[in-house]
């Protein structure tokens, strides 16, 4: 497919990839699954995450495709859903992709729901702290990686600090 006319290139990764706002002021994206592997993983990641939906109980499922979308429901025959996620179209367009900054799992506080305190000690369990995203108490409004590695840092502080003091 050709790119068009860009009125403002955003990121342009290769050929046939792009992100740009278009004559009319609308934002466009491009990109083409021509790496056979990166097309197979990204069906095989959508069959997987639908699995473990199911497992987890979801009693409906919608994909992101854009052109009439697959979807299941409980009762429905879900081998024949993974089945149309598997022959959907990765064409430009025809499904929206987005990923997220996973956190808050093991959230830091002091109430009965919470995992570790304020030193990242697991409540109740000798000797075991968590360091990583999964402490956040609640969503941050910023990027995750460089403040997961100052937990980190901050807990190897600790960790010394407790060793030093013996
Ligand atoms: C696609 C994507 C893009 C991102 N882009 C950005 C960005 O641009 N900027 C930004 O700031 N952040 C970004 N992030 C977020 C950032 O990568 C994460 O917030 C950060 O890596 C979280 O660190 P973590 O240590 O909590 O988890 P992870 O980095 O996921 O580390 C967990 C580690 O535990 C290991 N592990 C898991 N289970 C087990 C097990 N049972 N036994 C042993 N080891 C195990 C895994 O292999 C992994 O090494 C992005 C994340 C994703 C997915």
């Amino acid at each position: 497919m050709a790119l068009g006319d860009p009125s403002l290139t955003v990121a342009y990764w290769s050929r046939d990839a792009a992100a740009y706002v278009d004559d009319h002021g609308r934002a466009v994206t491009r990109w083409s699954f021509s790496d056979e592997v990166d097309a197979r993983m990204f069906r095989r990641a959508m069959v997987e995450l639908a699995r473990l939906q199911r497992a987890a109980g979801a009693k409906e499922i919608i994909t992101f495709f854009q052109t009439q979308p697959p979807s299941w429901r409980e009762g429905e025959d879900f081998d024949a859903f993974l089945a149309e996620i598997e022959a959907g179209s990765l064409e430009a367009n025809d499904i929206a992709a987005f990923t997220a900054h996973q956190m808050g799992s093991c959230r830091m506080g002091s109430d009965p729901q919470a995992v570790v305190d304020t030193e990242l000690r697991v409540h109740g369990i000798s000797g075991l702290r968590v360091a990583d995203a999964s402490v956040m108490p609640t969503l941050i409004g910023g990027n995750t990686n460089a403040p997961t590695i100052m937990i980190g840092e901050k807990a190897a502080d600790m960790i010394k600090a407790e060793m030093r003091a013996g």
